[in-house]
C-alpha cells in the first residue's frame, strides 16, 4: 500500500512538470472508490496550477477547482508523454500538452475525486479528519505530547489512526517505535516527556529518510515516470521476526494489534 513517504515522492516526480499544463481530455476506465463527481468535459480546457499533498491525498489545483487523488490499495501514477493506450488496469487518463497523467490500480481503492475548493464539502469529507502534517512545520512537540497524554489507546493503534500525526503507517510505526525504544502495546498516556521527544523525533526521522530514498516498499510501486520504485526500507524490526535485534541480538518478535502485525524488540523496546 502507498505510503505518506511514496505518495510524496509521486508528488515530486511530476509537479513540476505537470504544474501550467492545460487539460486536452479526460478518460475514465472502471469505477474506483469514489466518484470522480462533474462530468469530465468539465475539465477540459483548465490549467494545472500546481500539486500539492496532504495526508496520502495529492491534491491538484485547477484553474476553477480542485482534484483529489488517493492511491488507495495498489494505485500509482504516471506523468509522460506518448503512453499507450490505456490498458485494463487504468482507470483515469488526463490528458494535457505536457503529457498525460496516469491512475493505475488494479485494485482500485484508489479514487479522483472533483472539488471546487479545499473548503468545499466534498472536499473537507475527505481531508477534514487528517491530523498534522508530520514533515511540515505545524508537527510541535507541545501538541503532540498532549495528544499523547489524551489517549489510552496503544501507542501503535494510536498512531495507525492518523488523527494526531499523519503518515504513520504500519511498517513505519514498527520502525518508529523501535528507534524511540518503546512497545508498541504502551499506552499512549503512559508515554512520558522524555520518551515523547524520541517519538517526536523519531517519527519525522524514519519518514524524511523514506522520502529522501525515493520511497517505496511496494512491489507495484512505480514513481511518476514509470521507473520502479528503488526504495526498499532498511527495516530495522519489521518483518524480521526471529531474526536478532540490530542492537542488542535478541531475537525480534511479533504480535497482533488490531489486525496488523507489530514487530519490536523486547529488549530494547520498554513496555
Ligand atoms: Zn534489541
Amino acid at each position: 500500500m502507498p505510503e505518506l513517504p511514496e505518495v510524496e515522492v509521486t508528488r515530486l516526480g511530476f509537479a513540476d512538470a505537470i504544474a501550467g499544463a492545460t487539460i486536452h481530455a479526460v478518460a475514465l476506465g472502471k469505477p474506483l472508490r469514489w466518484p470522480l463527481g462533474v462530468a469530465p468535459e468539465t475539465l477540459v480546457g483548465q490549467r494545472v496550477l500546481a500539486v500539492r499533498r496532504r495526508g496520502k491525498y495529492l491534491l491538484l489545483d485547477l484553474q476553477g477547482g480542485l482534484l483529489l487523488m488517493h492511491l488507495g490499495m495498489s494505485g500509482s501514477l504516471r506523468f509522460a508523454q506518448g503512453l499507450p493506450a490505456p490498458g485494463a488496469h487504468d482507470h483515469f487518463d488526463m490528458e494535457t500538452d505536457r503529457g498525460t497523467l496516469r491512475l493505475h490500480d488494479p485494485r482500485r481503492f484508489g479514487a479522483v475525486v472533483w472539488a471546487a475548493c479545499e473548503a468545499d464539502a466534498r472536499a473537507q469529507k475527505l481531508l477534514a479528519g487528517l491530523g498534522v502534517e508530520p514533515l511540515g512545520e505545524d508537527f510541535g512537540f507541545a501538541a503532540f505530547h498532549a495528544g499523547l497524554r489524551a489517549s489510552s489507546m496503544p501507542i501503535k493503534q494510536l498512531l495507525l489512526a492518523g488523527k494526531l500525526v499523519v503518515g504513520v503507517g504500519n511498517i513505519y510505526a514498527s520502525e518508529v517505535l523501535f528507534l524511540a525504544r518503546i512497545r508498541p502495546t504502551v499506552r499512549a498516556s503512559r508515554i512520558g516527556p522524555q520518551r515523547a521527544r524520541r517519538l517526536h523525533e523519531a517519527i519525522r526521522e524514519v519518514l524524511a529518510r523514506a522520502v529522501q530514498r525515493g520511497g517505496s516498499t511496494l512491489r507495484d510501486f512505480s514513481s511518476a515516470d514509470g521507473s520502479a520504485g528503488h526504495f526498499q526500507l532498511e527495516a530495522n524490526v519489521y518483518g524480521r521476526d526471529g531474526l536478532p535485534c540490530k542492537l542488542c541480538g535478541t531475537s525480534v518478535r511479533v504480535l497482533r494489534q488490531g489486525q496488523r502485525s507489530s514487530y519490536f524488540c523486547p529488549h530494547c523496546q520498554r513496555p
